[in-house]
This record gives C-alpha cells, sequence and structure tokens, in this order.
C-alpha cells in the first residue's frame, strides 16, 4: 500500500515513526504534505519519504496513492478527506473527525458516495494495556459488566506542546473525552443516555477543560467518564488512563503503570499490561505512542482484508454522538439519548 500524510505536526510524528515501522509488512508512506513547506521537508528528510509537497490537492493530482493519513486539526479534515475520496483514496483521520456532528455526519457521507473506505484514527482502544482488558472482559474473567469509571485525569501542561488548546471553544470533551467515551463504548457497548457537568477551571482556557459524563448503556451498565487536563494529582498518571470495571463476579482495576488488579471475594491477582519500548517510544508517552502504530497497523490489515476498519467512520461516529450528547446534556442539564446517523 503506497500512502501519503498530510499535516507533519506534533501529532504526525508519531505517525511517520509508526509508518516507517510498518515499511517491513508491505506499508510505504511515499509522500508527505504540510502547507507549512519546511515541516514536509524535514519530515521526508528525517523518515526517507520520497516526496514533500505543501499543497494536498497538488499532490493527490500528481501521485497515486493507496490511501491517505489526515493529521491535521479538525477544522481541515472535511475538505482534505472529500479531495481524497473523490479520487477514489482511502483515508485515515485523526479525531476528533470534525469540530461538530454534521460535519462528521458530511465526512462519513462524502466517503462512502465516492466508495472510499475512511477510518478514523481512535487510538487509545489500541493502547495495549486497553486491548489486554478487552480480552480479559471478553473472556468472561468478571462476569456480565453492571459499572465502570474511566478516567483521564491530569495536570501535565499539555498546553505546551499544543497551545492551541487555549483557544478550543469545545476543549476537554472533543480532545481528550472522545478517546474516554470511545473506551466506554469498547469496553461497556452502546449507549442510551448521557448527561454531563462541564467546568472552566482554567481561566486561561476558552472552553470546557474538565468534563463529568454518566452514562446508561443499553446493557444496563452505568459509567462514569472522567477527563480533564486541570487535575492536580500525585504521582500524575498522565497519559494513562484509569479503568475500574465491575462485573457480577469480580472486578478489574487498571491502575497507572498498565498494571491491573482483578479482585474477587476474598482474593486479589495482580496482572502486568507493560509491553517494551520501541525504538522510538520512550516513558511516559510509550503506551501512546506504541498505540498510533497498532491503529495503523490495524487500520491497514483491515483494508487489506477487504474489511472496514475497526474505527471506521460509521464506527466513530458512534462515538462522536456520545461527545455531542454531552455537550447537550451540561447545556440543558438533563440526560440526553446520543444522535443517530441514518444507515446507509
Ligand atoms: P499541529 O498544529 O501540531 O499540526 C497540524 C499540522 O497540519 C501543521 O503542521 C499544519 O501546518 C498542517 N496543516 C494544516 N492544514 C493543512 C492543510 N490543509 N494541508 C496540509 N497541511 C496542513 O496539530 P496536532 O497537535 O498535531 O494535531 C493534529 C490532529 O491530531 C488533531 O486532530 C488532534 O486532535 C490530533 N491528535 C491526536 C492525538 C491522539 O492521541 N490520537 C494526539 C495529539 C493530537
Amino acid at each position: 500500500m503506497r500512502g501519503a500524510l498530510i499535516g507533519c505536526g506534533f501529532c504526525a510524528q508519531n505517525h511517520l515513526n509508526a509508518w516507517r515501522d510498518l515499511a517491513g509488512e508491505g506499508i510505504e508512506l511515499v509522500a508527505v504534505c504540510d502547507r507549512d513547506r519546511r515541516r514536509a521537508e524535514s519530515a521526508a528528510c528525517a523518515f526517507g519519504v520520497s516526496n514533500a509537497y505543501d499543497d494536498a490537492g497538488q499532490m493527490l493530482a500528481t501521485e497515486k496513492f493507496d490511501f491517505v493519513d489526515i493529521a491535521t486539526r479538525m477544522d481541515t479534515h472535511t475538505e482534505l478527506a472529500r479531495i481524497a475520496a473523490e479520487k477514489g483514496v482511502r483515508v485515515i483521520a485523526q479525531k476528533p473527525l470534525a469540530p461538530a456532528w454534521d460535519e462528521a455526519v458530511g465526512i462519513v457521507k462524502t466517503a462512502r458516495a465516492a466508495g472510499a473506505p475512511l477510518a478514523v484514527h481512535e487510538n487509545f482502544r489500541f493502547q495495549v494495556p486497553m486491548r489486554k482488558l478487552k480480552a480479559l472482559l471478553d473472556s468472561g474473567a468478571i462476569g456480565a459488566l453492571s459499572w465502570a469509571r474511566i478516567a483521564f485525569r491530569t495536570g501535565y501542561d499539555i498546553y505546551a506542546l499544543q497551545p492551541y488548546f487555549r483557544k478550543e471553544k469545545r476543549l476537554a470533551i472533543l480532545d481528550v473525552g472522545i478517546h474516554v467515551l470511545d473506551l466506554a463504548r469498547f469496553f461497556v457497548g452502546e449507549v442510551d443516555r448521557v448527561s454531563c457537568e462541564t467546568q472552566r477551571r482554567s481561566p486561561l482556557n476558552a472552553g470546557e477543560d474538565t468534563a463529568t459524563m454518566l452514562l446508561c448503556h443499553r446493557s444496563g451498565a452505568v459509567s462514569i467518564v472522567e477527563c480533564t487536563c486541570e487535575a492536580r494529582v500525585d504521582p500524575d498518571p498522565f497519559p494513562e488512563t484509569e479503568v475500574v470495571i465491575e462485573g457480577e463476579k469480580r472486578s478489574v482495576r487498571l491502575a497507572p503503570g498498565a498494571v491491573a488488579h482483578l479482585v474477587r471475594p476474598g482474593g486479589r491477582e495482580t496482572i502486568d499490561f507493560n509491553s517494551p519500548l520501541l525504538k522510538w517510544t520512550e516513558r511516559p508517552w510509550h503506551v501512546m505512542q506504541e498505540s498510533v502504530l497498532l491503529t495503523q497497523r490495524a487500520i491497514a490489515a483491515a483494508w487489506n482484508a477487504g474489511r472496514e476498519a475497526e474505527t471506521s467512520g460509521l464506527d466513530n461516529l458512534k462515538t462522536f454522538a456520545l461527545a455531542e450528547a454531552a455537550y447537550a446534556a451540561a447545556a440543558s442539564g438533563r440526560a440526553v439519548a446520543p444522535l443517530e446517523f441514518e444507515s446507509y
């Protein structure tokens, strides 16, 4: 598969490392593009990519690709996905797919109409501890799930590397909350209604920087989903997500350090969910960096097998709908049912 990366900023560095690792698996990144030409050229040079562009339209008109990987910010995804899909090129788009529901649905519809598979780079569910936890749940070890708490709480200075966060009108839910909501779906299943309280705890932020959400799942299970970058915690678990899931037989707690504690009446078992560092990963970022590679590998493998990606555009709309429901619930003070998209 011949691919092109669009956007060579902060997040794209992980994509570039991951595509380089995946070169041995029949995937070749043959072009990079950034509207800041120097960024594109320096990425091409550092990662041995043949061609650098500063205009995605020109790049797609010049070369043939099997996929494009869009690692720009959400407000550019509609246009970039459209020009790729209209050429029949498969699209991977970073999360959040778009700034709002209608635009996200529009991207999915455009890709469908063009017959171009679309996947969202939703990587938290591909973190090794999350895959191992899911396998544990699927094994029946804790029984039917009844309650969960999934929390991304940190005071890490995320603004240093992504200063644009300060100006986002939709911040905590759409940036990191969407990952945590996706984990809630991944572990506990689809959701009937969402309640939410948001806070803006830092006066430097334009949008909400803290969200506390309550999800009623279709199964009857309940989960609490939390996200903030304004917590003051020591030790700070950044960038790990803490998960507690209670079932009819046992409970499991995924603690910082990728250690899971499986608790049953009268006993506790500790399971290490750590994975070794890759050449380009480092702690504490490792769990995130590695998940980028695992997400890209999973998407490419699904497409090679003629399947939709696990995090296809359609699947990701279900997660996006939870984020939209959380905003609506916070604004109205009421529980809100997630929006549904038409089935195509
Ligand atoms: P960034 O601003 O650092 O990088 C974006 C890059 O895209 C910039 O270099 C910019 O010049 C380029 N760009 C913008 N429009 C373009 C266009 N039309 N054509 C070509 N290049 C264009 O942003 P970032 O922090 O890397 O975030 C990018 C995306 O990655 C966001 O959607 C963000 O939410 C997501 N992200 C995801 C994770 C994750 O764990 N999944 C982590 C960080 C960021």
